[in-house]
């Protein structure tokens, strides 16, 4: 058991260089969901601050103290980020676990990731890029990728960390100053990665954290003149209301949202290993992750075997504190969250689905204070069933049933979501066949949940608009200039007089 210190004082937002309390004074409790325990306090930003963030990120971006240094000197920032991150990393990875429960082997990849992502992004930034074009002599065309200018990062709970720097590194490489809000109820990792940034000598009003609630400090980053693109993850539902918001001033927008992801197993596959992926698919982040594999699809022959076999495992999971090295699976991570899920199951109950283990919260010694579930399995669900097109967002899945490779594509296409999926099987020729049929933007063969800073991330359907991560997730925070030069130039003979 790893003894965690208490309390993180002196949270404070960054604006234009400075560390400052909300304009009002205001604060809200930031919980350790582990315990239920205060931990510290954080100021509950309001559009005053907004507003004083956007001006000093428009200032920056107009003075041209990051957009117009050279690549080579972002880059350079970049890397010293990421070597913070590393230097900082024991602290950072407490901190993650504290704030938003997740064990700390868990938060230990996000911290060791999210300096790689700056990486990746300080190499790619100086990589070449632009084209050029074979049109009609004399004229020669150009087309190069500027800044947007002053992007709007809006983002939530579940990878407080890792979600910030999947947008913060691309948006600040690509020469855009930022104008950043964490969750409400994770911002202490935020604050240490501004410490970071601010130890680094970021230009004055280059990177803004604004803190506080999603319908005020988010909606005027949203809806702000000033702020020229908006790169938002979160909830479907919220992602369509920045949509809506963004139109008003035409920002370009790139949404990261919610997802119901399938998980097919056919009955060639090895059980043992198809039940080894399926559990840590669903259960990893007490299925808190927009991508978790929350709908097991599994062909008719062995249905009943891996039902048994998955339930057995699943029963066995180390439910307990992130910081117990034995914990295996941590607490939801907010008492909002934890009836957001209960009240889901008590849902597919009455829907008539079957709990075939779970569906409680935990309330033995030592975890009574905490947002702690059973890792949870309902079967005999119904398509149309809520707990089977919703996303739930915590350690419950549906275990569906299908004949053949036509309904299992016809049942995994069949909600409103399109993030993620996966296939498992041992015919190399089926797993392409499916995969390539599945309406998501991510997908697994024989495998669940790797991700990479190289490769694009992002959802179909109502999962998103654009992508994050890779070449991608540059482009994203990239505006595209032509540009056409005339090498000779001559009467242009188009009007006689
Ligand atoms: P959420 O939508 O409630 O909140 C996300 C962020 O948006 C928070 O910072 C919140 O304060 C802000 N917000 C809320 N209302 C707003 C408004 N009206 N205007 C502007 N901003 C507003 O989501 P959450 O509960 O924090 O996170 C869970 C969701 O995130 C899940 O749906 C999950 O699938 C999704 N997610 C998606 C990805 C992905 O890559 N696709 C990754 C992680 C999480």
């Amino acid at each position: 058991m790893v003894e965690i210190k208490k309390r993180v004082v002196n949270i404070k937002m960054f604006i234009d260089g400075e560390w400052k309390d909300a304009e009002n004074l205001q604060t809200r409790p930031v919980i350790n969901p582990a315990n239920g325990e205060v931990i510290s306090y954080a100021p509950e930003g309001t559009v005053a601050d907004a507003r004083a963030a956007i001006y000093a990120a428009r200032h920056a971006f107009e003075a041209g103290v990051w957009s117009g240094i050279s690549a080579q000197e972002r880059a350079s920032y970049l890397f010293k980020i990421a070597d913070k991150i590393d230097e900082y990393a024991a602290e950072l990875t407490e901190l993650e676990t504290m704030d938003n429960g997740k064990p700390l082997r868990e938060a230990g990849f996000d911290v060791a990731d999210a300096a790689a992502c700056f990486r990746y992004y300080a190499g790619l930034i100086t990589a070449p890029d632009g084209q050029t074009y074979h049109v009609a002599d004399p004229m020669q065309a150009m087309v190069v990728r500027e800044p947007i200018g002053v992007c709007g990062l809006i983002v939530p709970w579940n990878y407080p960390l890792l979600m910030s720097v999947w947008k913060i590194a691309p948006a600040l490489a690509a020469g855009n100053t930022i104008v950043y809000k964490p969750s409400e109820v994770t911002p202490i990792t935020p604050k240490k990665l501004f410490e970071i940034l601010e130890e680094v000598g970021l230009p004055k009003g280059v990177a803004n954290m604004v803190m506080g609630a999603g319908p005020v400090v988010g909606n005027e980053i949203a809806s702000h003149p000033e702020v020229d693109m908006v790169s938002f993850t979160g909830g479907t539902k919220t992602g369509k209301h920045i949509m809506k918001t963004a139109a008003d001033t035409m920002k370009k927008v790139s949404l990261e949202l919610g997802g119901k992801s399938p998980n097919i197993i056919f009955a060639d596959m090895d059980l043992e290993l198809a039940v080894d992926y399926a559990l840590f698919g669903i259960y990893a982040g007490s299925g808190q992750v927009c991508s978790a594999g929350s709908r097991i699809l599994v062909e008719e022959s062995v249905y009943d075997q891996f039902v048994n076999r998955f339930v057995e495992r699943a029963r066995k999971i180390q439910v307990g504190t992130g910081n117990d090295s034995s914990t295996e699976m941590g607490p939801l991570v907010s008492e909002q969250h934890l009836e957001k899920v209960l009240h889901y199951i008590e849902l597919g109950k009455q829907e008539g689905a079957t709990l075939a283990c779970g569906g409680n919260r935990i309330v033995r010694d030592g975890l009574d204070k905490g947002y702690f579930v059973e890792p949870t399995v309902f079967i005999d669900v119904k398509q149309k069933m809520r707990i089977v097109q919703e996303e739930i967002f915590g350690p419950v899945v549906v275990i569906q049933k299908f004949k053949d490779e036509e309904e299992a594509i016809k049942l995994a296409n069949g909600t409103v979501y399109g993030l993620a999926g996966a296939v498992f099987t041992n015919d190399g020729a089926k797993a392409l066949r499916v995969v390539k049929k599945l309406r998501a933007g991510i997908t697994w063969v024989n495998s669940y949940h790797p991700t990479y800073n190289e490769a694009p991330w992002g959802g179909y359907k109502q999962s998103g608009v654009g992508r994050s991560l890779g070449t991608f997730g540059l482009e994203e925070f990239q505006e595209i200039k032509q540009i056409n030069i005339n090498l000779q130039v001559e009467p242009v003979g188009w009007f006689s007089n």
